[in-house]
């Protein structure tokens, strides 16, 4: 063995290669808008309360360390899936298979390799533009990524031309990176095509909560394809609605045609988990189910995770008017306001996001996103005049 010569220079990866070039600048106004974590109105990490609280009592309770089963603590599980799938959960709950997993990327690493192995077409379709690392993903997966249009800025219009029996990945909630969702009436529409050409429905959930401020309202669409039946896998992640970045808390559930398919289901999934990783962490896990099983602490939860998006609606309106009212810029800047969730796909292009990051020293990717969260009452002004000045 000669060394690794034949091994090239990979890029950085777009969002942790921003936080990179962030940390290095040491200029005191900069701003860091890549990564889509929720910082509080002083720009610090947030770790929420009930979070605290549970982990107390969890240490009060000396719990082991001993391994967890390949598919995860049960009662976690349970909690998860019975969140996300809501009033339907009963009547699927004996035909949904799931496992915990290393959070959300780790539920969607988990689809890719059961899809790969199993699913008889090999291309997957992605909304252009989506979630960078979902294309990772699924092509190392060894999955074929395709493209439906998502983000039509005429129409607000959304259509996925794929051939039947395709797989589909659709965000539950909370769209990344564009921050706009399917209405209602749009996702039944999307049912409709769902149903009328096979696909097979993905559906990525990193943010219930985010949207709307509510976990029961941003159910919609896991409770319209599960109460119809529709082949479905489901990547939840409670990095963001917990704070539970690190620790890497999600679950991945499937939802099969019969018990009996579940069980076989099932039966193979542990063989991918224990080849894998073997079982999943076991702390943070611990935590989410403390909380989701204690119903004074679970409401708590609610209200901070209810604050939290309030915190970035109330951004968005600042950035907003500030742009629009005490700059007088020329554009019409409403769609910070109509997104929704966690990030604003502002328009920017690629010149003016690198005059951002190098006169300015605020550091978003090169798709125009920003992170809302990364936004205070200390930096608004100063971000929008960054963003007036690039695009006046
Ligand atoms: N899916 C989407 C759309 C995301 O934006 C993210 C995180 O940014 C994830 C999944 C997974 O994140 P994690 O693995 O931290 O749960």
């Amino acid at each position: 063995f000669h060394g690794w010569g034949n091994v090239p220079m990979g890029p950085p990866d777009p969002i942790f290669g921003i936080s990179e070039a962030f940390k290095k600048d040491d200029f005191p106004k900069k701003i860091n808008l890549g990564v889509g974590a929720y910082r509080d109105d002083t720009g610090k990490p947030y770790i929420l309360p009930s979070v605290q609280t549970a982990e107390v009592e969890l240490l009060k309770q000396d719990l082991d360390k001993e391994y967890l089963p390949m598919t995860g603590d049960a009662g976690f599980r349970t909690e998860a899936t019975r969140m996300a799938y809501g009033d339907v959960y009963d009547s699927i709950r004996d035909r949904l298979v799931s496992a915990q997993s290393v959070s959300g990327t780790g539920a969607l690493l988990l689809s890719s390799r059961f899809l790969s192995k199993y699913y008889p077409s090999k291309d997957i379709y992605v909304s252009n533009p989506t979630w960078g690392n979902h294309k990772n993903v699924f092509s190392n997966a060894g999955l074929n990524i395709k493209e439906y249009r998502y983000y039509n800025p005429v129409t607000k219009g959304l259509d996925i031309e794929a051939p039947n029996d395709s797989i589909v990945l659709l965000h539950a909630c909370a769209h990344n990176p564009t921050g706009v969702d399917p209405t209602h009436a749009q996702w039944n529409d999307i049912l409709r095509v769902v149903r009328e050409k096979g696909h097979f429905v993905l559906l990525d959930m990193a943010y219930q909560g985010f949207a709307s401020g509510d976990f029961a309202r941003d159910t919609y669409a896991t409770q319209l394809f599960a109460s119809n039946n529709i082949p479905m896998f489901l990547c939840q992640s409670f990095a963001k609605n917990m704070g539970l970045y690190g620790e890497r808390v999600g679950c991945f559930s499937a939802l099969t045609a019969s018990p009996e398919e579940a069980a076989r289901f099932e039966s193979q999934l542990k063989i991918l988990v224990r080849a894998s990783y073997s079982n999943p962490p076991v702390h943070g896990a611990r935590i989410a189910n403390f909380i989701l099983k204690n119903k004074n602490l679970r409401s708590q939860w609610a209200n901070e995770v209810k604050g939290m998006a309030g915190r970035i609606i109330s951004m968005r309106q600042a950035l907003r008017t500030i742009l629009e009212n005490d700059l007088n810029s020329k554009h019409s800047w409403k769609h910070i306001t109509d997104q929704i969730g966690m990030f604003c796909y502002t328009g920017l292009n690629p010149e003016q996001v690198a005059t951002l990051s190098k006169d300015w020293h605020i550091y978003l990717t090169k798709n125009g996103r920003i992170s809302i969260a990364g936004i205070n009452s200390s930096n608004v002004r100063y971000l929008a005049e960054a963003i007036h000045s690039v695009t006046s």
